[in-house]
């Protein structure tokens, strides 16, 4: 059955997306942990939406003066069931793993570090960076590959360009006027992600698998996305049966970053920084951290989260649970 069949007739579109119509998810600023933190904008999730494809999170943040807000220090910490995406505009991001990677996050690379059954990483600004752009993301893995071994890869993809545009394709395929652009890194759902560069007074049609559903984070400019205008660190969610995404610039240029992928169709529970689908996993989850860095006692189950090189900055612990049960995330924005 395809998408089209599935949307009622007499769907209210003040509180659902229609399809061809933009539902817009607005930002909200989140410190992030410190005494001079550092504020992210975060869009995903929200109430409004859970998921975009298996995207499950999205913070951006910059541009910062690094001197003013302390810039990103965040110290160790584990991570399971995802995969987080660092993209940066401006600066450079030091990224250590329990899986045995470091690696220097710099603006046009990908850094995709799987978590799977679990991994710990910390991510510290470089010594040279005055000014700090960019966003972090995760994709939810799905059931079938959420307990592989950890890894990370970074991938550089050559942009894509065109009259007034320029698009770099950096998970997934994208094109546009005839072409496309493939990243070679490895996804466990279709998963596209792209950084979109518009001319003033241009437009362009994103050619876009119609099975997929997709949002447009905008970090530059006022562009109309599907004819409607989306403002800065907004997130236009674009349901699946579109089948291309129309984005005009105005009097100034636009950048924005484009997310989308097929409907994961799975419930998930994400809770600190753990994507799981129950209550005692997540528990568990955070009682081995715990037990691991040594911040409460527990029974250690074998190494989830490292090993860890020495004399780095203390690991962060889990913060305390909330009373009531964990719940699976609703996604009331779905129609499916
Ligand atoms: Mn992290």
């Amino acid at each position: 059955m395809s998408n089209l069949e599935q949307v009622p007739a007499e769907q209210d579109c003040r509180t659902l997306p229609c399809l061809d119509e933009l539902q817009i998810l607005e930002p909200r600023p989140v410190p992030l942990g410190g005494p001079r933190a550092m504020t992210v904008f975060r869009t995903l999730p929200q109430k409004q939406r859970s998921l975009i494809g298996a995207w499950c999170f999205l913070d951006h943040y910059g541009p910062d003066d690094v001197a003013r807000t302390g810039g990103m220090r965040v110290p160790r910490h584990p991570h399971t069931g995802l995969q987080t995406v660092s993209w940066l505009f401006t600066g450079a991001i030091e990224h250590l793993d329990s899986a045995g990677f470091s690696a220097t996050v710099r603006p046009g690379e990908v850094n995709l570090m799987t978590a799977g059954q679990g991994i710990s990483h910390s991510e510290f600004l470089s010594e040279d960076t005055t000014v700090l752009h960019g966003a972090q993301l995760w994709i939810a893995l799905p059931d079938r590959a959420r307990f592989m071994p950890p890894t990370f890869e970074n991938y550089r993809p050559e942009p894509l360009h065109g009259p007034g545009y320029s698009l770099r394709v950096f998970l997934g395929t994208l094109g546009a006027q005839g072409h496309s652009s493939t990243s070679p890194v490895q996804t466990h759902t279709e998963v596209s992600g792209a950084e979109l560069w518009l001319e003033p007074d241009t437009e362009l049609n994103i050619d876009v698998p119609v099975h997929h559903e997709h949002g447009v984070l905008v970090d530059a400019g006022t562009p109309q996305v599907q004819g409607q205008p989306l403002a800065h660190r907004e997130l236009g969610f674009i349901p699946a049966g579109a089948g291309s995404l129309h984005l005009r610039a105005g009097a100034e240029p636009v950048r924005a970053l484009l997310i989308g992928g097929e409907p994961l169709n799975e419930q998930i529970l994400m809770w600190w920084n753990f994507v799981g689908r129950t209550h005692e996993e997540v528990i568990a989850y955070r009682a081995q951290w715990q037990a691991e860095i040594g911040a409460e006692p527990g029974t250690l189950h074998g190494e989830q989260f490292g090993p860890f090189p020495p004399d780095t900055p203390a690991p962060l612990p889990a913060p305390v649970l909330p009373t009531v049960r964990l719940r699976p995330r609703p996604n009331p924005g779905d129609q499916r």
